[in-house]
């Protein structure tokens, strides 16, 4: 581990992150400002962060990661879907924040679940699957329509199906059987909100604002910020639950938890142990990022304010192409942010930041930004 600088006034710290997609991108961008150096490493050096930081590890190179062990002060991941076996060995000699725990829950639906369960944190009744037999089992208890899931490596929609009638079970098992697999009843939701927290290693916790959030074919699209009409009970209920996961994990760094609102109250879906898709609004319309808190949590630096700069605020992601952006530059209520990646359907490509004072002024913003929106 390189020992930090006596001389700088201020501790500054190499981060090494897992992962170099957007989501180590944004964090370095937010690190820099604070004197903070990073390291990546990565799977090609097309990525998004690869090239942004002191080196750059590939992942094809077996020893990739003991590099990063020596080289760095810190180490973080930017995906749930990292080893474990790598963080457990990288935290033998150096710091790695969140800690394998937080990562060994966050990466299976089946663990997480368990977890909300433990911790009296509602959630859909589920079923762990591991055959077609227990399929129809679960069916049976949990009823239709249910969602069956894969338990690893699911994410923007992909890895489930929604059964909705009895001659759909055969199709969904042979679509995802081969897999550890989850049945979840379906949530009859209101909306989908999400909270975004972080934590560092003095117990300090930071909320941001619960968030509304619209998907359209599994893929997050945009978000609002802070949820209409949330009343203060909601938030605090919410916080509550992040609370406890964030304690008991020992966690430090981001953590977010997606939520559906439902007429009996908050009912929890999956959890993030990074900084989050439905955060990005934070880098223009808070105080302090999510990036820049993750950033500080991992670092041992005071965590920054939460609280919302502006009235109201939105992101909008640009999934699959590009766009005709060029409009974005002319607005000056909004921010264009770019990941560097090339198109593909499906790809998160970039997000647009938006803010208003009002919700009519933001929701005309948003017209205009109507070729970027479903
Ligand atoms: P997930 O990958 O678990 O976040 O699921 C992707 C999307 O599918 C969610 O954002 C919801 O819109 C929907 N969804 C997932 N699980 C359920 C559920 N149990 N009931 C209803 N809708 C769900």
């Amino acid at each position: 581990m390189t020992a930090s600088d006596p001389s700088k006034p201020f501790d500054t710290k190499t981060v090494g992150v897992l992962g170099a997609g957007q989501l180590g991108r944004m964090l370095a961008l937010a690190g820099y400002p604070l004197g903070q150096r990073f390291a990546f490493l990565g799977q090609s050096q097309q990525e998004p962060a690869a090239l942004l930081g002191d080196f750059y590890s590939s992942e094809q190179q077996p020893e990739a990661w003991q590099v990063m062990a020596t080289e760095c002060d810190v180490i973080t991941y930017e995906s749930e879907n990292t080893s474990v076996e790598w963080v457990r060995e990288i935290a033998r000699t150096t710091p790695v924040y969140p800690g394998e725990r937080s990562l060994y829950v966050t990466q299976d639906r089946g663990r997480e679940k368990a977890l909300f369960e433990q911790l009296e944190i509602p959630c859909a009744p589920y079923r762990l699957v591991n055959s077609a037999d227990d399929l129809q089992q679960a069916v049976a208890e949990l009823g239709l329509p249910a969602i069956l899931k894969t338990t690893q490596e699911g994410y923007d929609g992909k890895g489930q199906k929604l059964i909705k009638t009895e001659d759909q079970i055969d199709q969904a098992w042979s679509e995802l059987g081969h897999k550890p697999l989850v049945l979840e009843g379906f949530v009859d939701f209101q909306r989908e909100l999400s909270l975004v927290a972080v934590r560092n290693a003095d117990n300090e916790h930071e909320y941001y604002p619960l968030v509304q959030n619209v998907h359209h074919d599994g893929i997050l699209r945009y978000t609002i910020a802070p949820a209409r009409q949330v009343s203060p009970e909601i938030q605090k209920q919410a916080e509550q639950y992040l609370q406890a996961l964030l304690d008991e994990l020992d966690h430090v760094g981001v953590l977010a938890l997606e939520l559906f609102e439902t007429a009996d109250g908050l009912v929890a879906n999956e959890m993030a142990p990074r900084v989050h898709n439905s955060g990005h609004w934070t880098q223009d319309g808070a105080i302090t990022s999510q990036f820049e808190n993750h950033v500080r949590a991992i670092t041992g630096l005071p965590l920054g304010p939460t609280a919302p700069r502006e009235p109201i605020c939105a992101m909008v992601n640009l999934i699959g192409e590009i766009g005709p952006v060029e409009r974005v530059l002319t607005l000056d209520n909004a921010k264009l942010h770019l990941y560097d990646k090339t198109e593909r359907p499906g790809r998160k490509l970039g997000h647009i930041n938006l803010w208003a004072n009002t919700e009519t002024e933001l929701f005309a913003t948003l017209e205009q930004l109507k070729p970027f929106l479903p």
